[in-house]
């Protein structure tokens, strides 16, 4: 049951907040919707006990790719499923609205979610309302840079950069002409591009060579789906990283795991991260047809990237203030300070042997599960919703 509660405190519980430097037994207590003290064994006094021994309390976790628009395309999901419903309370749309759509986004999606709702703005017009083949996406007469510009400067709170399809199936014949267009814009806006790389929808079509994309981003920007198994992605054929991956992240260039349903392969995985190269965010890429499986939820993506060798304190870092460094807002996300908003999320996490499954049915052997408990935002206290999970 989600519970509203003017004081409060979260008892008991172990705290790793990364950015913080902390890892320990500290209780938290919110008053008036603020951390009031972070503390050992703070007194209750008058306040709500929300007793959370044995569980693992965090800085709010921020899922950093999902397609949030319920009712658009084949896709869009309500924000507070994978949001608060899932122990995260800031989530990431990638791109459903182009301009044409972005108030709409604003008033129906971010003004009405109990999570909190960020937008990458797509460079095309349409959108996600074109559907997963995304075809058209690149066409020239649908990217207006004076539109975007308006509606990006309208609603910076909320926009945290540009979304463009780097696949052959949408770019088509327009090569690499509309990524140029989209590296202009992000350099006047000031805002990074977050480039999603892999054939994960079309087939047909030659594959984009990362390296050709990767020659055209630069530091802060985002690579989303690092560990696809698709054409276009971050191996050769014998399976080392192209040499320009490397380049790309030395000069800056972050790297987003984007799960979904097609895009994070065991085997891409486990070369991608024995050549060195690690993520800088984990997101579910969640939308209306993954949350069934194999995505879940951004506890369980996590409790994946564990079950490949990363510890707890790496992926809730990664969770946390990687991806609010990823999002441009450190310090405002990603930890928790005594005077902020309260934003806060409660996981438990289990010894259990399972089989973490990935988006081509690969499995691989998993020892720890992360549920999702509570997301705290404010004076509110949500409940995980129950979902089937592994
Ligand atoms: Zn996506």
């Amino acid at each position: 049951m989600n519970q509203q509660s003017t004081h409060f405190v979260i008892k008991g519980g172990r705290l790793i907040d990364p950015a913080a430097g902390k890892d320990g037994l500290f209780d938290i207590r919110v008053r008036d919707g603020k951390i009031d003290a972070i503390g050992l064994d703070l007194k209750a006094e008058d306040a709500t006990v929300i007793a959370v021994k044995d569980h693992i309390v965090t800085p709010g976790l921020v899922d950093v790719h999902l397609h949030l628009m319920k009712g658009l395309g084949a896709f869009g999901v309500d924000p507070d499923i994978f949001g608060v419903g899932s122990g995260v309370t800031t989530v990431v749309d990638a791109g459903s609205a182009g301009h044409t759509l972005l108030n709409v986004f604003r008033n129906y999606v971010t003004d009405n979610a109990r999570t909190r709702v960020l937008n990458y703005i797509n460079l095309s017009t349409l959108g996600g309302v074109s559907g997963p083949g995304y075809s058209i996406l690149a066409d020239p007469r649908l990217i207006d840079e004076a539109k975007i510009e308006q509606a990006v400067e309208a609603n910076r709170d909320i926009i945290v950069g540009i979304k463009i399809m780097a696949t052959g199936g949408a770019l088509g014949s327009q090569g690499l002409k509309p990524l140029e267009r989209a590296r202009k814009l992000g350099d006047a806006l000031k805002i990074p591009l977050l480039v999603h790389i892999g054939e994960s929808w079309t087939k047909d079509t030659a594959p984009v060579h990362v390296g050709d994309v990767l020659k055209h981003l630069r530091a802060g920007d985002i690579v989303t789906h690092m560990f696809t198994v698709h054409p276009g992605g971050l191996l050769d054929g014998n399976g080392n990283l192209w040499p320009q991956v490397r380049d790309a992240k030395e000069s800056g260039v972050l790297m987003d795991v984007g799960h979904g349903l097609h895009n994070l392969n065991f085997d891409v995985a486990r070369k991608v991260l024995d050549q060195g190269l690690h993520p800088d965010g984990v997101s579910t890429d969640g939308h209306r047809g993954n949350r069934a499986g194999p995505v879940y939820d951004l506890p369980t993506t996590m409790a994946k990237l564990m079950a490949l060798g990363f510890s707890l304190n790496q992926v809730v870092e990664m969770a946390t203030v990687n991806a609010a460094k990823l999002l441009g807002r450190p310090g405002e996300l990603g930890t928790l300070r005594v005077g902020q908003a309260a934003d806060i999320s409660v996981l438990k996490i289990e010894d259990k042997e399972w089989r973490a499954v990935d988006s081509q049915k690969g499995t691989i052997a998993a020892h720890q599960t992360i549920r999702p408990v509570y997301a705290v935002r404010g004076d509110m206290i949500y409940e995980a919703l129950t979902v089937e999970r592994p």
